[in-house]
C-alpha cells in the first residue's frame, strides 16, 4: 500500500464503517456481536493494482471477481483513465442528458462502431437502471402500436435483471424475490437453459437440447397469446445465477422465434458486455441480432458509473415517426445519465482493451483457466461441471456425480472463505438461489496471466482439498 494511511486512521474507519455503513447483501451480526471474541470486523479494500487488493490489514489478494461483481475487467490502478476522467471533470462534470456532451457523443459512436445493426446509446447510471429504461420502451411501444396489448415482457428462470421492483419481477431467482412483492404485472418467466441440470425439467431430450429449450419460450408465447407478448429479456451467459452458458442452437432458434411471433429480443450484457467473454459483446458468440442490448458493470471498469440501453434503429424509429403527437418521445429520463464521466472513462477504457489486445487475452487465458477448471475435476469428484466462456467461468460443486444433488450452500461458503484465507478472492452463485447455489465463480480482469490463473487454481484446489478432505 501507498502509506497513505496509518494504522489509527484505519481502525478509525473499521469503527466508523462497523457504526454506520449498511453493506450490500450483508448480514451484519457478525461485526455487531455482543461478545467480543466472536466479532468480526468488517472488510475494507484499501487499494487494488492490476489484479490485486489490499484489505485494511495491509493483506494481499488476488481479485478473481473482478472487484466481487463482476466489474473491473481492466483491472485497478488505471492512472489512464483517471486522468481522463479529471480532464473532463474541470471542464464539464455534468450537464442533464436532453443535451449532448462530447465523452456521451464519442463514447456512442466507438460503442455502436463494435454493435453492428445497432444505431442508438440511452444513457444511465446502473445495471438494473438500463433494464427499466429497455422495460419501458416494450411498454410505451406496445401502447404506441399495439393499444397497449403487446405489453408482456419474458424473462428466464435463474437470470438477474437488476434491484428494483420492476427488474425483480422480471428476476428468476426466488429467494432474492421473497419478501418485496407485490411485484409489477405483465412480466412471464420462461424454463431455464442449463443443459448440466435437463434431467430436473421434464420432457428434456438426450440430443439438441438447446433447441427444445428455446422452444420451451415459444410454448409460453403461445400459451400467454403471441398478440400480447411484447419482449424476450435474456442474459447471453447467465451470470449470478449458475455461469450458464447457452447449449448449442440456443440463440439461433431464440432469434427465429422473436422474429416470427414479433418479439422484440432484449439481451442483457451489464456482466458479459464490453469483454467479459473475449467478445465485445456475450451475443456476438452466436450470430444474432438483438432489438435492445442492455450493459453497465465493464463498460467503464467501476471508474466511474455508467450503464447503457442500446437499441437498433428500428426501435428508436418508432419514438420518432410522428413528431405532431405530443406523446411520441420516449417520456424517460436519468438524472446522473449526465455525468460526464462516465462516457469518458468508457472511452478510455475501450482504447486499454484494444490498445492491450485484452479481448484475446480474454479468450486465451479463458481457455486455458477452463482446462485448469477441468483438470481439478479429474481430481476432486466434488466437481460436477466446468463451464463458461472467455474469463467467464464457473465450477458446479455437487455432492455425487450421477445424482448431481448440489453441496450445500454452507460448504461452499467454506470453500470460499478458505480462498480469503489464501488471499485469493472468488465468488459463488447467488445466495438467492438456494439449493442451487453451488458454483463456484471466477471472473478475474481480462489482464489475467497464466501465473495468475495458475494462483488462482491452485488455491481452489487447495480449498477443495480441505473441506471435502
Ligand atoms: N443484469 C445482470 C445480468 C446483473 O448481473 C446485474 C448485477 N449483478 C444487473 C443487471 C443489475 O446491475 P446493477 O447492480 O448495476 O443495477
Amino acid at each position: 500500500m501507498d502509506g497513505n494511511f496509518n494504522e489509527n486512521d484505519l481502525s478509525r474507519v473499521v469503527e466508523a464503517d462497523r457504526a454506520h455503513v449498511w453493506h450490500h447483501l450483508s448480514q451484519h451480526q457478525p461485526y455487531m456481536n455482543a461478545d467480543a471474541a466472536k466479532q468480526v470486523d468488517p472488510r475494507i479494500i484499501v487499494e487494488g493494482k492490476g489484479l490485486r487488493v489490499w484489505d485494511q490489514k495491509g493483506k494481499e489478494h488476488i481479485d478473481a471477481v473482478a472487484g466481487g461483481v463482476w466489474t473491473v475487467n481492466v483491472g485497478y490502478g488505471r492512472e489512464s483513465i483517471a486522468n481522463a476522467v479529471r480532464d473532463q471533470l474541470v471542464k464539464l462534470n455534468f450537464f442533464g442528458g436532453t443535451a449532448g456532451s462530447i465523452p456521451g457523443a464519442l463514447f456512442s459512436e466507438m460503442l455502436i462502431d463494435k454493435m453492428p445493426g445497432m444505431t442508438r446509446v440511452y444513457y444511465a447510471s446502473s445495471g438494473s437502471e438500463a433494464n427499466e429504461k429497455g422495460f419501458k420502451m416494450v411498454r410505451q411501444i406496445a401502447h404506441k402500436r399495439y393499444g397497449g396489448k403487446k405489453h408482456k415482457i419474458l424473462y428466464r428462470d435463474r437470470d438477474y435483471h437488476g434491484t428494483t421492483i420492476a427488474c425483480l419481477s422480471a428476476g428468476g431467482q426466488d429467494e432474492r424475490n421473497a419478501q418485496y412483492g407485490p411485484f409489477t404485472d405483465g412480466f412471464v418467466r420462461v424454463p431455464h437453459c442449463l443443459e448440466y441440470r435437463k434431467h430436473e425439467q421434464d420432457g428434456a431430450p438426450d440430443e439438441n437440447y438447446g433447441v427444445w429449450a428455446a422452444n420451451q419460450i415459444e410454448e409460453v408465447i403461445l400459451r400467454e397469446g403471441p398478440d400480447t407478448v411484447g419482449a424476450l429479456c435474456l442474459e447471453p451467459v447467465t451470470a449470478g445465477g449458475g455461469v450458464i452458458t447457452p447449449p448449442d442452437g440456443y440463440w439461433e432458434r431464440v432469434r427465429e422465434i422473436c422474429d416470427q411471433y414479433d418479439v422484440l429480443l432484449h439481451i442483457d450484457e451489464v456482466v458479459c458486455g464490453v469483454g467479459r467473454t473475449g467478445t465485445w459483446f456475450g451475443y456476438q458468440h452466436y450470430g444474432i441480432q438483438p432489438d435492445i442490448v442492455t450493459m453497465a458493470k465493464g463498460v467503464a471498469s467501476g471508474y466511474a458509473a455508467i450503464s447503457c440501453c442500446v437499441t437498433t434503429e428500428k426501435v428508436f424509429d418508432m419514438f420518432k415517426d410522428d413528431a405532431s403527437d405530443h406523446l411520441n418521445y420516449f417520456r424517460d429520463i436519468s438524472t446522473f445519465g449526465g455525468c460526464t464521466a462516465g462516457p469518458a472513462a468508457a472511452i478510455e477504457n475501450m482504447n486499454i482493451i484494444e490498445r492491450e489486445n485484452l479481448l484475446e487475452n480474454c479468450t486465451a487465458m479463458g481457455d486455458y483457466m477452463l482446462d485448469q477448471l477441468h483438470a481439478l475435476g479429474d481430481k476432486h469428484a466434488v466437481v460436477g461441471q466446468a463451464r463458461g466462456k472467455g474469463l467467464f467461468l464457473g465450477a458446479e460443486l455437487v455432492q455425487d456425480r450421477d445424482s448431481k444433488t448440489p453441496v450445500d450452500e454452507k460448504i461452499v461458503a467454506q470453500v470460499v472463505g478458505d480462498c480469503m484465507q489464501q488471499g485469493v478472492i472468488i465468488g459463488a452463485t447467488n445466495r438467492s438461489l438456494p439449493g442451487k447455489n453451488n458454483t463456484l465463480c471466477f471472473s478475474p480482469a481480462l489482464i489475467a496471466t497464466k501465473d495468475d490463473i495458475d494462483q488462482i487454481v491452485s488455491a481452489v484446489d487447495g480449498a477443495l482439498g480441505r473441506v471435502f478432505g
